[in-house]
């Protein structure tokens, strides 16, 4: 692959960053991801990572991406640390509109470990390329460009607590999550401020780690259960290393599950299923309980800005966080890191401007997925045109039928786990599949003797 520069340099080292980091490494002589936490001896959660305590899995197409950039990467984490492969579609549980999705054998392969682990072999791969280092306790204070301030030439960082240093480079990738300060020293350097989109949800996960017996759930790896009325709770129970459980669960608007025993099991009864609870009442509590509060989805709207300095970009969580639940960051970020390598294949002319469309294009569909869903609790505010209306009633029809249909049921899991668009469920088949689903008993009968006979 052809070499763009010497050097770039990607500013924070989590899973968004880790991949933007592999993806320069083809054409970048050097790649240097700047942290500003110390790596843990150990996989386990650090400071500028919080949500790294809480339930966490990748999906389908966030494991195939990565397993693409680091060959390997699933069977090391299951290996080597003791998380799981699994068919996402018949070893996890799926329950949305209070409905429980019939299982099937599908081609969608996730993986399962927590947070820190699956970070911590990502990182581990990635430093062991000859062209990538790290530099760990290096907080990075802003940018520094050329004398005109339309070309970034590298960032200032205090490594260290040492004074505060320039670290130059090619090209500067912000990769900083959800608090980026991109738009703080966009301004500094008299350019204006991506115009940023907001959908208040005012979720908090309350989190713990149970010890996990083979037998429970039926030994199935995971139930994930999206909240819906009348009382729009969510809760998740992944399998994780190290033989346990982690469980969150959460409201809406502030709707926050107790942290104490009697409260967190009182609140798991009110699930629309008792599955999480049955685990959680019984099992041994490995962790105390934790906190994460996650006020809104944020997306910044970086590909409309008209200006924008040279050899810059901003990836990942730093462009657009999503409600948790959903569990699509990393596998967004997975996707980006894909695009980036596209768009460095033709070169740094207008880099910017180019990822910044490409990467807008990528995260429409799992913010229409998660806004989309989230915008029927009737107190979310945003707006809901007609369409938006018509697709959330379709995909409740979608979940009716899907409780007896394994085949709609892994054509809607494809589109959950970023395999497919969403608009592949509007197809005639599938719709064919919602109609005959939702159809009086005798009649889905009758239409099924039809399907066969023809
Ligand atoms: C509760 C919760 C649950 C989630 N569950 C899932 C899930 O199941 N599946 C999924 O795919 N995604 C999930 N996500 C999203 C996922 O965590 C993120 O999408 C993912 O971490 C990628 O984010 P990132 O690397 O862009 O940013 P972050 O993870 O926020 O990392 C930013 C990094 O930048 C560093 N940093 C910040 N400022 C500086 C600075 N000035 N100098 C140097 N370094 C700096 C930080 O220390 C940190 O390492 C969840 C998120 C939350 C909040």
């Amino acid at each position: 692959m052809s070499n763009l520069g010497k050097h770039a340099i990607v500013i924070g080292a989590s899973m968004g960053g880790l991949l933007a980091a592999r993806a320069l490494a083809d054409f970048y002589t050097t790649v240097t991801v700047l942290e500003r936490d110390a790596f843990p001896a150990a996989d386990t959660a650090r400071k500028g990572v919080p949500q790294g305590r809480h339930t966490h899995g990748l999906l389908a197409r966030g494991s195939a991406v990565i397993e693409e950039f680091f060959p390997g990467y699933n069977a090391e984490v299951v290996e080597r640390s003791g998380g799981l492969i699994g068919d996402v579609a018949n070893d996890v549980i799926w329950m949305g509109r209070n409905v429980r999705l019939a299982s099937g054998a599908s081609d969608l392969i996730g993986l399962i470990a927590s947070r820190p682990v699956l970070e911590g072999h990502l990182r581990r791969r990635l430093l062991a390329l000859p062209n990538v280092r790290a530099i760990e306790s290096c907080a990075v204070q802003g940018l520094a460009t050329d004398s005109t301030r339309k070309r970034v030439t590298g960032v200032r960082a205090c490594v260290d607590g040492k004074p505060e240093e320039t670290i130059e480079a090619d090209l500067v990738v912000d990769a900083t999550g959800r608090g980026s300060s991109t738009a703080a020293w966009l301004e500094a350097l008299g350019y204006e401020a991506p115009a940023s989109e907001k959908v208040e949800i005012g979720i908090c996960y309350t989190t713990r780690t149970y010890r996990r017996r083979p037998t429970d759930l039926d030994g199935r790896q995971g139930i994930v259960v999206a909240g819906s009325a009348p009382n729009w709770r969510s809760g998740v129970m992944l399998a994780q290393e190290n033989d346990s459980w982690i469980i969150s669960t959460g409201g809406f608007l502030g709707d926050d599950a107790p942290d104490n025993d009697e409260g967190f099991l009182a609140y798991l009864a009110t699930l629309p299923t008792m599955e999480i609870h049955d685990v959680a009442a019984r099992a041994e509590p490995l962790t105390e309980f934790r906190r994460y509060r996650y006020a809104s989805s944020l997306r910044r709207r970086y590909e409309k800005l008209a200006r924008f300095p040279d050899n810059y970009l901003v990836f990942g969580d730093a462009i657009c966080s999503f409600n948790p639940v959903y569990g699509q960051g990393m596998t967004v970020a997975a996707e980006e890191a894909l695009m980036l390598q596209q768009c460095l294949r033709a070169g740094s002319d207008e880099l910017a401007r180019r990822f910044f469309g490409a990467a807008a294009r990528i995260v429409d569909i799992p913010w229409d997925i998660a806004v989309g869903n989230d915008l029927r609790h009737p107190k979310v505010k945003g707006a809901r045109p007609p369409m938006q209306r018509f697709i959330n009633w379709y995909i409740g029809k979608l979940h009716v039928a899907a409780a007896k249909d394994s085949t709609l049921a892994v054509s809607f899991l494809k589109v959950v786990n970023l395999m497919i668009p969403p608009s592949s469920l509007l197809s005639p088949t599938i719709a064919w599949r919602v109609w005959r689903g939702n159809l009086p008993t005798a009649l889905s009968v009758s239409s099924s003797a039809v399907e066969r006979a023809t």
